[in-house]
């Protein structure tokens, strides 16, 4: 590498947009050392992005920036917290000025609105790899966790479904909107914390609907109806499918029940909390849509306006599956 890995961390990870004050040691020391605040639970998630596997090898570098920061505090979202700290390990082909710069830019624009502070990392040589970790709170015993649905319950998403798988099956041809979705989504941190108390339930949804759904179901050996036409779409996402040809017609259901990389919110409400999860969600700009309920049958049924029953053509994005690189 032309810089050294000092000189990286110096010139891209060392200017910070955020300064907290738990933070008592931050980048260039041998470990962070961090003050945990009074009255809180601490969580921590990982995830890693491999190029080529994660994202499309000619991703810009912000959009990678973004996302590697994005699909992590989605995850906190997932579980009603609040974001704090991250740490970054980057494993980079060359050391590109230009590619260094473009992606702190969008890690620190999604850390700077959610007051995320970059605590330390790892940089070295290698095939590009992104592993970000992320910190949360939550008060005392108000995580939301993915067991706790009810027959009866109602199930809910946050924002739109489908978008970021289209704009992938499009590629070249996806509208802004929908590659938008695909490069910058937006973690639901904001509705995670007003959902605790009221949800039973949560995960969000990063290898599709159904199979995050069903990771919130099979804990507790329980099933859910889907009203497949209450699925949210974006209008980007209808008419973009309005201009593809007759034999995509499937994918007006399979992309928003199977396709990955949404990053909504999945979450269950018990009935006499509806109303509330409703009111305080629909003032949130991502708004919250009812597309089910839990039932005590196992296994999940869409059901169509008729009716009738739907069968999907596709299932979640498995790494370790028969025929799917990983
Ligand atoms: P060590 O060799 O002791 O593990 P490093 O040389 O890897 O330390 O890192 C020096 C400092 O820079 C540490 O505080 C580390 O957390 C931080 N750091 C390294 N890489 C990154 C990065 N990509 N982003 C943020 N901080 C980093
Ligand atoms: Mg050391």
């Amino acid at each position: 590498m032309s810089e050294t890995e000092f000189d990286i961390i110096r010139r891209y990870f060392t200017r910070q947009p955020v300064n907290r004050n738990e933070v008592l040691t931050g980048i260039g020391d041998d470990a962070a050392v961090l003050q945990l605040p009074a009255d809180r639970e601490l969580l921590v998630c990982i995830d890693t992005l491999v190029a080529g596997v994660h994202f499309p090898e000619d991703t810009p570098a912000a959009a990678i920036g973004h996302k590697a920061l994005a699909v992590n505090l989605s995850d906190l979202a997932a579980m009603g917290a609040e974001a704090a700290w991250a740490t970054l390990a980057l494993t980079l082909p060359e050391a590109d000025p230009d590619w260094l710069e473009a992606f702190a830019s969008g890690f620190f624009a999604l850390a700077g609105r959610h007051g995320v502070q970059l605590i330390g990392g790892d940089t070295t040589r290698g095939p590009l790899t992104v592993t970000v970790q992320a910190h949360g709170f939550t008060p005392p015993e108000q995580a939301l966790l993915r067991t706790g649905a009810q027959p009866g319950d109602r199930i809910y998403v946050t924002g739109t479904l489908g978008d970021a798988a289209l704009a992938l099956h499009m590629r070249d041809d996806a509208s802004a909107q929908l590659r938008a979705r695909l490069e910058y989504p937006e973690p639901r941190l904001g509705a995670g914390c007003l959902l605790r108390g009221l949800a039973s339930a949560a995960i969000d949804i990063s290898d599709g609907l159904l199979a995050d759904l069903g990771h919130l179901l099979e804990g507790n050996g329980l099933g859910a109806s889907l009203r497949i036409d209450q699925l949210p779409r974006s209008d980007s996402f209808v008419a973009a499918l309005q201009g593809l040809d007759s034999t995509s017609s499937g994918l007006y259901y399979d992309l928003p029940l199977s396709g990955g990389d949404d990053y909504e919110l999945c979450f269950t409400v018990p009935e006499h909390n509806c109303a509330e999860v409703e009111q305080r969600l629909g003032e949130l700009p991502c708004g919250c849509t009812v597309i089910g309920s839990i039932e005590a049958q196992p296994g999940i049924r869409c059901i169509l306006q008729n009716g009738d029953n739907y069968q999907p053509a596709l299932t979640g994005y498995m790494h370790f599956r028969e025929g799917e690189h990983g």
